[in-house]
């Protein structure tokens, strides 16, 4: 039996998981991330949550074929590192990965790759058709994208491509993204910005009348989604965060001919009517070429851990017939 691993390297979680060389899971971790002192301590956080699991799996970490890494950015691919990740104290400026992780599993087959292309490696990998031409789509705390083309899984020079949510889709340059530009995508439609953006149209409007608590300063986007259907405010706000939701869809549909868009991340996850049905619903009237089938991830919030796994299994790339 060969062995593989994955890990989801997140801001405030890191899960590893051992899997079988179908990719079946045999074993998975959960710890919290340090946040500090410094990078160190978070590569030595994922070389335990790896032994761990591989210790769970009754196997040693030599045993392992290859690794696979989804991780939050931003990446310097040439040092196999995160550097200067943006959500994590400024403590923490350089954590390597791919060399220590080689190390562990004595293999240089270590796979890293921003957190939506490793989604976009476990869509693929998962979906019956192992469609080569197809998008990830995370909507969460932010906003970002994995896309494959003509079956490459494209990472650029540094492993940043795909940081969709800093597109500029108002023009008009309304909200300030957390990036400190105006107009993105993320601005107007992330978990942490519909609260801002819901503020900005009720000062917009001449008399809002609504029962969201626009004034709290712990108003959530959660409030928002929960009043879909009492509230006329709140039923605004999703029809404009539709909105550019679609145009966000639609500029990557453009830009890369997807067959297929899936689309994850909290957002999504916890409000798909409402989210994912009215993306849908826009884009015959957006997209010039094919319009992409959308979809809700069938991975759920395993998205990320699934696809290191795949990127172990395929080399990279979640195409399936480069399992070896
Ligand atoms: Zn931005």
């Amino acid at each position: 039996m060969a062995y593989y691993a994955g890990v989801d390297l997140g801001a405030t979680n890191i899960r590893a998981a051992v899997a079988d060389e179908e990719g079946n899971v045999v074993s998975t971790t959960d710890c919290d991330t340090p946040q500090g002192p410094a990078g160190i301590a978070v590569t030595e956080a994922v070389l335990d949550s790896l032994r761990e699991a591989c210790a769970d799996a009754g196997i040693q970490p030599t045993e392992l074929r290859a690794a696979g890494v989804g991780s939050i950015g931003p990446l310097d691919l040439a040092e196999g590192a995160v550097e200067n990740p943006a959500n994590l104290p400024d403590t923490i400026d350089r954590i390597p990965l791919t060399g220590p992780v080689g190390k562990l599993i004595a293999s240089d087959r270590v796979y890293l790759h921003n957190d939506t292309n490793a989604g976009v490696i476990g869509q693929r990998f998962h979906s019956e058709r192992n469609p080569d031409d197809m998008a990830y789509i995370t909507i969460s705390s932010g906003i970002g994208a994995g896309v494959a083309v003509d079956g490459n899984v494209l990472s650029g020079w540094d492993g940043n491509a795909g940081e969709m949510g800093h597109m500029v889709v108002d023009s008009r340059g309304r909200r300030t993204c957390g990036c400190g530009r105006d107009g993105h995508w993320e601005a107007y439609c992330s978990g942490n910005n519909i609260p801002e953006y819901a503020r900005m149209l009720a000062e917009d409007g001449e008399s809002v009348e609504t029962s969201l608590p626009l004034s709290d300063p712990e108003f959530s986007a959660k409030d928002v989604f929960d009043h879909a259907e009492t509230d006329a405010f709140a039923e605004r706000v999703i029809d404009r965060v539709a909105h550019w939701n679609a145009v966000g869809v639609t500029n990557v549909a453009q830009a890369y001919a997807p067959i297929v868009v899936y689309l994850g991340g909290a957002v999504v996850l916890n409000n798909e009517e409402l989210v994912v049905d009215p993306i849908r619903e826009r884009l015959d009237d957006l997209v010039f070429n094919n319009v992409p089938d959308v979809q809700l991830t069938t991975l759920g919030d395993e998205v990320v851990l699934k696809g290191a796994i795949a990127s172990a299994l395929t080399d990279g790339t979640g195409d399936q017939s480069k399992v070896r």
